[in-house]
């Protein structure tokens, strides 16, 4: 396993790669990684000749007065599980390398990266889509793997490599939760004990929710927003958004019919930790 930092070297050895016909597979990641993000690597490793993790925390994605600085780092840590996973190169720039002085260039979601999390961190998703693109264009990956426990970034990540020709195929994969239903998170390591056993109310919720869609199988996304509300709102210390959209092109909607596949995301704080979470419910 080799580790780069210089995104030059990497383009090159990415071309030397194509050349030879190698399929390549990239995992980008903020590191501190878990098994969410071996998921990932995991299918990658299956898919491709060639995996390659990138691991930057991307100071474009973060507004001021968040995580950025505190975000967790563990170089080591990650070097092992990804050289356990059979990795073939870790990518890890240094912030100056990928935005120099006089940086003025960046990709831009509209609409889809301004609701949800794109409306309560304005810029956010134009953060992720800039680093991304800045990914595809070095490593230069046929295939690249994103969790769906980021949804919302999976739909601007899909949308954008469409929207500009991109030859990446984008491959989304399963939440990796914990044993009760929390979603693996590298901010999960900020909860206090206390506000860990709080944060379990949101998967709780979004259960709850699934089951009544079930059952009565048409419903108001009010009536669903109303029942996950409740759930939480003892447990959170504040709810950032409870939202109801149609899963491929995140519109609002009014009823929940079977008629569309649609995605259920709560944004919650516990302590000053920002959680996200979210369920997909398949149309008929
Ligand atoms: P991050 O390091 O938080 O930027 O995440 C890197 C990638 O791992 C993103 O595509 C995330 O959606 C994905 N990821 C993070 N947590 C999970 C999880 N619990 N299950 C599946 N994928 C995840």
């Amino acid at each position: 396993m080799k580790i780069i930092a210089k995104p030059s070297i990497f383009q090159n050895i990415a071309k030397d790669l194509k050349y030879s016909g190698k399929a390549i597979g990239l995992v980008p990641t903020m590191g501190a990684l878990h098994q969410g993000h071996a998921s990932l690597i995991k299918r990658a490793r299956k898919e491709n000749d060639i995996v390659v993790v990138s691991i930057f925390v991307n100071p474009m994605q973060f507004n001021p007065g968040e995580d950025y600085r505190r975000y967790p780092r563990t170089p080591d840590k990650d070097s092992s599980l990804c050289r356990q996973l059979g990795v073939d190169f870790i990518f890890v720039p240094k912030p100056e390398m990928l935005y120099p002085k006089d940086y003025f260039s960046f990709i831009n979601v509209e609409t889809i990266g301004e609701v949800m999390c794109g409306k309560s961190r304005p810029g956010h998703f134009r953060g992720v889509a800039t680093v991304v693109g800045k990914l595809f264009n070095i490593v230069m990956p046929d295939k690249s793997y994103f969790g769906l426990k980021d949804y919302q970034q999976s739909v601007v990540i899909k949308k954008f490599t469409e929207d500009l020709n991109f030859p990446v195929k984008i491959v989304t994969c399963p939440i990796i939760r914990e044993k009760d239903g929390l979603a693996l998170s590298s901010r999960n390591a900020y909860l206090s004990a206390d506000e860990r056993s709080r944060a379990i109310s949101i998967y709780k919720s979004l259960q709850k929710a699934k089951n009544m869609i079930k059952y009565k199988k048409n419903v108001s996304a009010q009536s669903i927003v109303s029942v996950i509300e409740r759930m939480i709102i003892n447990f959170a210390d504040k709810i950032d958004y409870i939202e109801v959209r149609d899963a491929s092109t995140l519109d609002s909607i009014q009823r929940i019919d079977g008629s569309r596949k649609i995605v259920i995301a709560v944004a919650a704080y516990f302590g000053k930790t920002r959680l996200i979470d979210n369920i997909l419910i398949n149309g008929v």
